[in-house]
């Protein structure tokens, strides 16, 4: 803990001048916040922390940590097809540092308010820099989006580009080059992903299991295949995949980084056949794009087809923080 003045004009600075909305009936600043939902609507709940050094660069701007550890948040939201509500913040840091903290506190809130999401309270202590939100979300009864619905012959879609991220985190190592004109559009798909909330919101009547690319695409989906208790075959030549990871990784390397690069925070999800027209309908009348890149099956595991129909089952590593292996 720091001093408590400090801490308590840290908090009054930084963290209580955020915008509330409609749920929040005591919000920062007593000793726990009061929320209500409307009648007929269901809770969602999620929790990320991002570790410096381990989940970010402790060096990287602290409007784009901030963005970042909300963003992945209201991405968990979206694959369950809640409309975020409301949000808590547990910060450590090693000191205090006002400009760091003024910055950070802006990338919050701007992402915050683009989302309606309040900030309702939270945690300040000393520590290694950490950063912990949990954020819940509102949907309506039943109608939340899970991992378990996939039934075979549903259609696998994404909803953007694959394995920029990755692109731009072995730029940022220094491992691969990025031509000028690339280099911040990628950089941005990793360090302000855009959380798929609102595609979310006009698929979800229509999509049958749904989850966010947060370890790659091959390790998601299979969480879906295991949930569900199927199978996939998904076209290689059918991953989306950016003008800037075309012009700057050679074929081969660009459908496995499509394959298995994390934290694009696209959302992958399955819908019926019979479903499949109305919902591109719905989605093309809300101005979105979603790329068909394969189908669920019976047969267990994920198998993936070349260009010239040889299949491969796929290996699904994603990011484990524990496996000791990217
Ligand atoms: P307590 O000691 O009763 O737990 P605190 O002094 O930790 O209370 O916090 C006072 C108020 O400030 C509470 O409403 C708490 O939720 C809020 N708060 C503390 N840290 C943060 C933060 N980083 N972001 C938002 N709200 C915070
Ligand atoms: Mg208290």
């Amino acid at each position: 803990m720091f001093s408590l003045l400090s801490e308590f004009d840290l908090i009054k600075n930084y963290f209580s001048g955020f915008a509330n909305n409609e749920f929040v009936r005591l919000g920062v600043g007593d000793d726990a916040a009061i929320t209500s939902i409307p009648a007929g609507r269901e809770l969602v709940t999620t929790v990320d922390t991002l570790v410096a050094d381990v989940h970010f660069f402790v060096d990287t701007a602290p409007e784009l940590i901030a963005y970042k550890a909300l963003a992945v948040n209201l991405s968990d939201l979206a694959a369950m097809a809640a409309s975020p509500a409301w949000f808590t913040l547990s910060i450590a840091m090693p000191e205090i540092d006002e400009s760091w903290l003024d910055a950070f506190s802006r990338g919050l809130s701007d992402l915050a308010s683009q989302h309606n999401i309040a900030l309702i309270g939270g945690d300040t202590v000393r520590g290694p820099l950490t950063i912990t939100i949990q954020a819940c979300g509102i949907v309506e009864r039943g109608k939340a989006l899970r991992r378990d619905g996939a039934k075979a012959g549903d259609g696998i879609f994404v909803t953007g580009s694959l394995g920029d991220a990755r692109l731009a985190l072995e730029y940022l190592k220094g491992e691969r080059t990025i031509g000028k004109t690339y280099q911040a559009a990628v950089c941005d798909k990793l360090h302000r992903p855009v959380a798929r909330i609102d595609e979310a919101l006009s698929l979800k009547n229509f999509a049958s299991a749904a989850i966010d690319i947060s370890d790659g695409l091959a390790a998601d989906l299979s969480h879906i295949l295991h949930s569900s208790d199927v199978g996939a075959e998904i076209l290689l030549d059918k991953l989306p995949v950016s003008d800037a990871m075309r012009a700057c990784v050679d074929a081969g390397d660009r459908q496995a980084m499509a394959l298995r690069g994390g934290d694009d925070y696209e959302l992958c999800f399955t819908v019926s056949e019979s479903r499949q027209a109305a919902m591109l309908t719905q989605l093309g009348v809300d101005g979105f794009e979603v790329y068909r890149i394969g189908t669920i099956t019976q047969d267990k595991g994920l198998r993936c087809i070349d260009s010239k129909g040889e299949f491969t089952m796929a290996e699904i590593s994603g990011y484990d923080h524990f496996s000791g292996q990217d």
